[in-house]
């Protein structure tokens, strides 16, 4: 199916065509781990590239701005169905084109200009919609950062707590990009309604561990939560906001449309709907336990090689390499693994000397890994490259190319196309 689409588009629009299927054979004979990347499944793709992409329909199922919305009405109600069942939600909106857009309508909804809002700083693994001053959410909100206690590297949840009393702020963000621990959402959310602040948590990266249980949910605690559906849960790219209270689900729906956003993507809505059904099946718990374990394997290899990992190991689907032990910096670890086939980003560590643009860190992540079959055995193996190209680069990047090369070709992409 995918091998017929992307002949199709070469015939209709080769200039396309060709940058398509240059970015297929990219992705498949590469090993990908980027953390916030996935692979999604057919059924996904269908009902993105589908027809639905056609249909304007402001406003939402039974109360639209347009006619003719009565499929699209009953597609859009099945993806909220599914996204409250799946997460155990009373309230679900399917709207935001991404998580970034989920953020902004979240604070839309429950803050007025100006409010104060404490997030997790960028440098210490937040998100830049989490008050970066580069950011609409930093220039309109008035944000002030909490990190990682500097012995453990997890969240100094002391602090937080005394922030918030010092600074009294309407709301408390959680939820990270860079973050490789559990996040204790009752324990903030207790700090957060201790000042009578709203508790939001953006779990864009942990959503499918949460759906499968191999993270806890911030569904009873949180008053807010948004996320992404395409990162560990495994779908389209877009964002979702949750809750469980109607008075803010309300004002969310306000938030997004007419606040924010205008028409929304049906064809994208859709296909979040078809992830959310595949996020139910064991199939999917399977797979959400396997990205843990392939990253705790890969984290206990890596650490055994002398890389040090901050806060000492993984909980999640990602982990946080310091490369000074190994002398090297992060961009140029990312240049050398991308020469022999495997893709990270750049990342800071805690207190980073590096620039922002240079870094002594890299985030590695093991969602799109796992879904392309890889297990515990490879990430053994992946260890193995990682400190090659880190301490004798010149010397092994022919070999540690052969290895990846031999891994992509035992795991296709796509197999079948
Ligand atoms: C990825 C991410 C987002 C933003 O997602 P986009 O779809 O890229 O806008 C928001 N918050 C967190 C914590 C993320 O990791």
């Amino acid at each position: 199916m995918i091998d017929s689409m992307m002949r199709r588009l070469e015939e209709l629009d080769p200039e396309v065509g060709t940058l398509v299927r240059a970015e297929f054979l990219r992705e498949r004979n590469g090993l990908e781990m980027i953390a916030s990347e996935n692979v999604v499944s057919e059924s996904v793709i269908l009902a993105t590239g589908s027809i639905l992409t056609n249909k304007y329909a402001e406003g939402y199922p039974g109360r639209r701005y347009y006619g003719g919305c009565e499929c699209v009405d009953a597609v859009e109600s099945l993806a909220i169905e599914r996204a409250k069942k799946l997460f155990g939600a009373a309230f679900a909106n399917v709207q935001p084109h991404a998580g970034s857009q989920a953020n902004v309508a979240a604070y839309m909804a429950l803050l007025k200009p100006g409010d104060t809002v404490m997030g997790m700083s960028l440098p210490a693994g937040g998100h830049l919609t989490h008050g970066s001053p580069v950011n609409i959410s930093g220039t309109v909100f008035r944000f002030i950062p909490y990190g990682l206690d500097p012995e453990t590297e997890y969240l100094d949840y002391d602090r937080i707590e005394e922030l918030a009393q010092a600074e009294r702020p309407k709301m408390i963000v959680a939820g990270a990009s860079a973050y490789p621990r559990i996040i204790e959402f009752e324990r903030l959310a207790r700090i957060a309604h201790s000042v009578g602040a709203y508790l939001m948590v953006d779990m864009a990266h942990i959503a499918g561990l949460v759906a499968a249980g191999e993270h806890p949910s911030p569904l009873p605690y949180a008053d807010v939560v948004t996320s992404t559906t395409h990162k560990t849960l495994r779908g389209p790219r877009g964002g979702l906001i949750l809750t469980n209270q109607e008075e803010i689900a309300k004002k969310i729906d306000k938030a997004i449309f007419p606040c924010t956003q205008g028409g929304p993507l049906e064809h994208v809505i859709a296909a979040k709907a078809v992830c959310f059904r595949e996020a139910m099946t064991p199939e999917f718990k399977a797979y959400q336990h396997a990205i843990r374990e392939n990253a705790r394997v890969l984290a206990q290899a890596l650490s055994e090689k002398g890389f040090r990992l901050v806060s000492g190991g993984t909980d999640n689907h990602l982990m946080l390499l310091d490369l000074r032990p190994l002398h090297v910096t992060g961009k140029e670890m990312e240049t050398r693994l991308d020469s022999v086939g495997i893709t990270v980003n750049k990342n800071a560590i805690p207190n980073d000397p590096e620039k922002p643009s240079v870094t002594s860190g890299i985030r590695v992540g093991t969602p799109a890994v796992t879904t392309r079959g890889l297990g515990t055995e490879e990430m053994r193996i992946l260890a193995g490259c990682y400190f090659d190209v880190a301490t004798d680069y010149e010397g092994t990047r022919e070999s540690v190319s052969r290895t990846v090369q031999e891994i992509c070709k035992r795991f296709p992409l796509y197999p079948g196309v």
